[in-house]
């Protein structure tokens, strides 16, 4: 959950709080964006807002219920409530607006991507400040807005929605079909956010690889030179646009199609970072068919290894569900090899959990929840042997570290990050004080560091 911090005396102040992934994050920038180019103020808490706006997620059952406890929390504390987000666009048992359902007096909800639809709201319940200033900028914050990510580092959205039809999400019926951005307006926030002291972008999306499918990777336009919506080109600009700033980009949510084969080069000559996250969710043909995942194929290992001869250092991170309905117990065996033989540098496992509305619950063969957790923890047995591992063989190695907290004035060590090591979702690396006198960390900067340990997901360095 994100709180903001109070921004000024003066203006009608609305409280925010930002639920849910990375993609939500995004809405909620550019929804505070909006606001404060408006001359709202922002309020750290429910009560000292005039109103509240709550951005929602509705993916697994647990993330609905913290929503509706946040949303419930809001209306108790302070009374007028926006809801936007995923949650906003799900139906409930009975077929109308789930919030509605359980919060009949909120003031709007909206769905997902609903920048212009909340600030309706808002304007309908809190009227806009005017100021003469504001008013002549249309954005005062520049192309990319308000971050609420360290300064340092910072996600891009390259498109919304998504063309396949998992039977375990709920996704696409939350925020539709693939929209992708116009490739010129994607690379225009990212030159933004590198002018603006972002070290590391992290490209994200529901379907990385599938970007520009919907408009037939139509060419579009960036300083003036024809460039094609795909996600090859988009890579490649990117990874130009990076490198006088020495920043990182990172891919997130690529799905293994044939086409990302040909991101592989860049990675290995240093353009973008040699880090997928590629979601599997399992190995085996039959699970991948009863879920309907895109680029489902045998081929997977394969793929992997081709990846691995042409790009030696690539990290792999993915997700696997253990337990899927119908799952057998040599389905089961076969993930647990697949996860042995690939060796994904960082995994994580979820214990199949049905999601209200998501087709795979009418599938037969569901597993008592005790043997899906079981699965799921011999999964994650593995996967931490591969991991512990593989961080095992980084002792000794010098490696580029992003610098994320510095206490001490930089003198006292602090902790980074990796190439192999994406904000909140993987591991760490702990960084002993410096041994030069001269030497201080400073957050959002780089330091070489010599691994010297590990201490379970992360690793123990000294910079220099
Ligand atoms: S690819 Fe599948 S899991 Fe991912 S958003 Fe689309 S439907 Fe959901």
């Amino acid at each position: 959950m994100n709180e903001l911090i109070a921004k000024g005396l003066n203006g009608p102040k609305v409280g925010f709080v930002s639920l849910g992934c990375a993609k939500a994050l995004t809405d909620s920038e550019l929804i505070l964006t909006q606001l404060s180019a408006e001359g709202y103020q922002t309020s750290k808490t429910f009560h000292g807002a005039d109103l509240v706006i709550v951005n929602t997620c509705g993916f697994i059952d647990d993330a609905v219920k913290e929503s509706l406890d946040t949303i419930g929390e809001a209306l108790a504390e302070n009374g007028k409530v926006i809801v936007t987000g995923c949650l906003g666009a799900k139906a409930g048992e009975n077929g109308s607006n789930l919030v509605r359902q359980m919060h009949p007096s909120v003031l709007a909800v909206t769905g997902p991507q609903a920048t212009q639809e909340v600030m309706d709201a808002v304007h309908a319940n809190l009227p806009r400040p005017h100021d003469p200033f504001l008013d002549l900028v249309p954005n005062s914050f520049g192309v990319a807005g308000i971050k609420l990510t360290p300064r340092h580092y910072a996600y891009i959205k390259i498109s919304e929605g998504c063309n396949h039809r998992c039977t375990f999400c709920i996704i696409p019926s939350m925020r539709g079909d693939l929209v992708s951005r116009s490739i010129g307006d994607v690379l225009k926030e990212a030159q933004a956010l590198f002018e603006g002291g972002v070290k590391e972008l992290l490209v994200i999306s529901q379907d990385t690889s599938a970007y520009g499918v919907d408009v037939k990777y139509r060419t579009g336009f960036w300083n003036g030179r024809p460039i094609k919506t795909r996600l090859q080109e988009l890579v490649q600009a990117l990874g130009d646009l990076a490198e006088p700033f020495g920043a990182w980009v990172r891919l997130h949510y690529v799905y293994p199609y044939p086409s990302v084969d040909e991101i592989l080069p860049l990675m290995a000559e240093g353009r973008i970072l040699p880090y997928l996250d590629v979601p599997f969710q399992h190995s085996h043909t039959e699970v991948l068919k009863r879920m309907k995942r895109p680029a489902s194929g045998e081929k997977n290992l394969e793929r992997i290894q081709r990846w691995r001869q042409v790009c030696p250092d690539i990290v792999i991170r993915s997700t696997f569900i253990a337990g899927f309905p119908g799952e057998t117990d040599a389905e089961f065996e076969h993930l647990l090899d697949f996860m042995r033989e690939a060796k994904i540098d960082r995994a994580g496992c979820f214990a199949y959990s049905p999601v209200h509305g998501a087709a795979a619950n009418d599938l037969s063969g569901m597993l008592p929840a005790t043997a899906r957790e079981e699965r799921r923890a011999r999964f994650m047995a593995v996967a931490e042997e591969v991991s512990s591992t593989k961080l095992q063989q980084r002792i000794g190695a010098t490696m580029q570290v992003l610098v994320d907290s510095a206490p001490g004035m930089g003198k006292k060590g602090g902790i980074g990050r990796t190439y192999a090591d994406a904000p909140e979702i993987d591991g760490l690396v702990k960084l002993l004080p410096p041994e030069k006198i001269s030497k201080t960390l400073k957050v959002g900067e780089f330091t070489k560091a010599r691994v010297v340990g590990t201490q379970g997901h992360d690793l123990v360095a000294q910079p220099f």
